[in-house]
């Protein structure tokens, strides 16, 4: 799809758009599982962005839940500690989308693991369809296999879909750094930054794989705070909020 070139006449930047959450955004300050107040908060500002004419994808991790490789540490198999890692996912996928119900935005789960009592199947027509017709859709269940992650998802949904950009919502911090900005006051953010340098430095925006597919496709990425109100908006209308990393110019 074509990027519409400015944002500042009041129209959108972007018209389709691929939102990455981390399961940590759908977490209570303290602890883990779900909080629902901050799920309302996250819902109302995707209907806010969804109200412009956005369509928006969305892509939730798990690690409010459950992280395979934590549980591989602790003596289970990889495979299948990452399929219950993916299972959370749908839990998330499933509290969120009753959220975006109470806010009165039509919302669809699309499973990348078939669960057909729960949600659709994810078939990427179908996915392109909702999105043409005005629907939130939500990849649940990751890519399906063990040994990725939902940043990965998150980069190949993106490009099956065609979205313009990939937004990944930090809830800790609001942009990129060279260094980790809660232990080193210090830290400096970048405002915009190239896939190569992203991964010669091992700064921490997506996992390799993710970087590495934004990279093969030209896809850019924004990171920024998902705490600050508006945000979502800010990011989609152009507005140059936290670090976007892209190709060199
Ligand atoms: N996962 C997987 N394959 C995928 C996506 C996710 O196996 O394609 C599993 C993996 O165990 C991962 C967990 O699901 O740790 C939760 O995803 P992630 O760690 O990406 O969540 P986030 O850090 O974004 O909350």
């Amino acid at each position: 799809m074509a990027e519409v070139q400015s944002g500042l006449n009041g129209k959108p930047r972007f018209s389709r758009i691929l939102l990455k959450l981390s399961g940590e955004a759908l977490a209570p300050a303290q602890g883990s599982g779900l909080d629902l107040d901050a799920l309302a908060e996250i819902a109302l500002e995707i209907k806010e962005v969804a109200a412009l004419g956005v369509q928006l994808a969305l892509v939730i991790g798990a690690g409010n839940f459950i992280r395979g490789i934590d549980y591989e540490a602790r003596g289970m198999d990889r495979s299948t500690a990452d399929q219950m890692g993916m299972l959370a996912t749908v839990i998330n996928s499933l509290a969120l989308q009753n959220a975006l119900e109470h806010a009165g935005v039509v919302t669809r789960v699309l499973s990348a693991i078939e669960m057909q009592a729960l949600c659709e199947p994810y078939i990427r027509r179908r996915a392109v369809r909702h999105l043409e017709k005005g629907r939130v859709i939500i990849f649940a269940a990751g890519t399906g296999n063990p040994y990725f992650t939902t940043d990965t998802a998150a980069s190949l949904r993106a490009m099956e879909i065609g979205a313009e950009v990939i937004l990944k919502a930090s809830h800790a911090v609001d942009g990129v750094y060279d260094r980790d900005p809660m232990r080193e006051p210090g830290a400096k953010r970048f405002d915009r930054l190239t896939y190569i340098e992203v991964l010669q430095k091992n700064l921490k925006v997506m996992d390799s794989t993710a970087i590495s597919m934004c990279m093969d496709n030209r896809l850019p990425i924004i990171v920024f705070n998902l705490r600050k109100a508006g945000n979502i908006r800010r990011a989609v209308m152009g507005e140059q909020i936290g670090t976007r990393v892209e190709s060199a110019p």
